[in-house]
Order: C-alpha cells, then structure tokens, then sequence
C-alpha cells in the first residue's frame, strides 16, 4: 500500500489515488452526544495544586519564547491539561516535555502544540472553520482546536485512545468536537472542505486525501520524513497558484500508521 503514495517531496501528478481497497468507514461520535450518554459518574481528575496558575506560567513561557498569537495562547491558558494524563504525571502537565499517554503513544510538549496551532492559524486569514486533526490522542490539541475553530474534526485510529479521549473530553462539553475512529492517512470526507489540517503524527509523505480534502487558501502542518530521511515540520498551503510547501525544523512525532488497531 505504502508504494501507492508519493514519496516526499510531494508529487502533485500522483495525488489522484486516493482509493484504497479495505476503506474503513469511521464511525463519528458528536460531543454534544456524548455530553448526555450515561456514563462513569466520577471523572479521575488528577489533582493539582492552583493548575490555572501552572497554565499562566505556562503560557508565560511560551510568550518568552516568542510566541505571539494571543487566539493559541489564550485557549492553551485555557485548556485544563493536567486532565488529560495520567493522575500520577499530573504534576508534569504545564513542562516542557512530552508525556505517556497510554499505547505507546505521547502528548506532544506545550510548546510543539504552541508552535503547530500558531502555523495553523497564521496561514488563514481570519479565523479558522472546519478543521481536521490526525491522531485525536488523548483529546488535549483537540480541546485546544475547539477554542480557534468552528468546527473539530479528529481522528484517531487506536480505539482505546479514541475512547480514553472520548471520556476525557466529556467533562469539558465541547459541542463542535467531533471524534472519529478511523484511519486518519484517509481524511475525512465527510467534513471537508477543511480550512486547516494538522496532523499529531509523521508519515513518509503527505498522504494525498488531506490535500484533496484541504480548501483552496487552507494549510496543512504535519510532521513528514523529508528527502533527508528525517522528520521535520512540514507546512502544505493550498493557492490557486498550486500547491506550496515548506520545510521547517526537525520534530519527533510518533509515526503515522495505516489501519485501525
Ligand atoms: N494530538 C494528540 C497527540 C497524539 S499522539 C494529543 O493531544 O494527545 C499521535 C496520535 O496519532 C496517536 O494517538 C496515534 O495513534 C495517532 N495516529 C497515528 N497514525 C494515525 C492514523 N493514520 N490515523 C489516525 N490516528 C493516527
């Protein structure tokens, strides 16, 4: 399957192969659903010591460090991220340091999340619509992303991930999240067109369905394996001039993986 898709750098004469056998037909899940499901009565909420405090360090230091975007920064001062790990690396959560979030995945660091959504919206003019997300992990970006845009779109393809999230995001009621399970190198036709997609996860090439699925004047960032066979930061904007693409600094994303596990 993997010789189906274009190597890096992107080839916009093989974008038309999109059609894979064995398609997964993701089943979506409406947060406002979800807010009236019975379900656990008790949230495990690691507790924290005055966590709006640690958020406002937080984003202190992210500013310190050169970011500008006051929509990220406030919405990251929002998101309480300590309830998305572990009760026992609650304490961890406002570090600069990317943390375990169950199946051998992790919760990128405050500032790769700064740095993702700050691209992300500096590549639109005025805020952003629908947006697509790859890699739903524990739900955290995702919450953050239903602060800037209209609509969420996030895909995960670990279920027990894609249900820890659900149960994480639950507490916090966010009626235009929407979390699919499927398989995110697919998009998700059903939402598109969207303004923008980012992607928590770093695949060999830009899968071609997010640039099918991306509207005209919309953005991609997305940790890729470049022609020097290391990961980088790779923003895709979609012109009525073609396709544009740059290559900015190395990152470590986990891999992005095909299927449904
Ligand atoms: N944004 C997440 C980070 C999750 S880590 C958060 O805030 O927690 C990246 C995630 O991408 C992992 O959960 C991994 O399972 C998922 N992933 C990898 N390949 C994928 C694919 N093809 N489709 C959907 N999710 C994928």
């Amino acid at each position: 399957m993997s010789a189906q898709r274009p190597r890096f750098p992107l080839q916009l004469d093989k974008l038309a192969t999109t059609k894979r056998p064995g398609t997964i037909v993701p089943s979506v899940v409406l947060m406002s659903n979800i807010a009236r499901q019975p379900g656990p009565s008790t949230l495990a909420v690691p507790q924290i010591v005055d966590s709006r405090a640690r958020r406002a360090d937080m984003v202190a230091k992210l500013k310190a460090q050169g970011m500008t975007d006051t929509v990220v920064l406030d919405a990251m001062g929002t998101v309480e991220r300590h309830c998305f790990v572990d009760s026992g690396l609650g304490g961890q959560a406002y570090e600069y340091t990317s943390l375990p979030i169950g199946l051998g995945q992790t919760i990128s660091k405050p500032n790769v999340v700064g740095r993702m959504l700050e691209l992300l919206r500096s590549g639109h003019k005025g805020p952003l619509s629908r947006v697509l997300e790859i890699g739903t992990g524990c739900g955290y970006q995702a919450a953050v992303l239903s602060h800037i845009a209209t609509e969420v779109y996030s895909v995960e393809r670990l279920r027990g991930l894609h249900d820890r999230a659900r149960e994480n995001l639950r507490h916090f009621r966010l009626p235009n999240v929407h979390l699919i399970l499927g398989d995110g190198m697919l998009g998700y036709p059903k939402g598109a067109p969207y303004s923008a997609i980012v992607s928590a996860a770093g695949g060999e090439a830009i899968p071609p369905a997010w640039i099918e699925q991306l509207a005209m004047g919309g953005r991609i960032v997305a940790p890729t394996v470049t022609a020097a066979g290391k990961q980088a930061l790779v923003v895709i904007d979609k012109t009525a001039q073609g396709i544009r693409q740059n290559v900015l600094e190395a990152v470590h994303f986990v891999p992005l993986k095909s299927g449904l596990a």
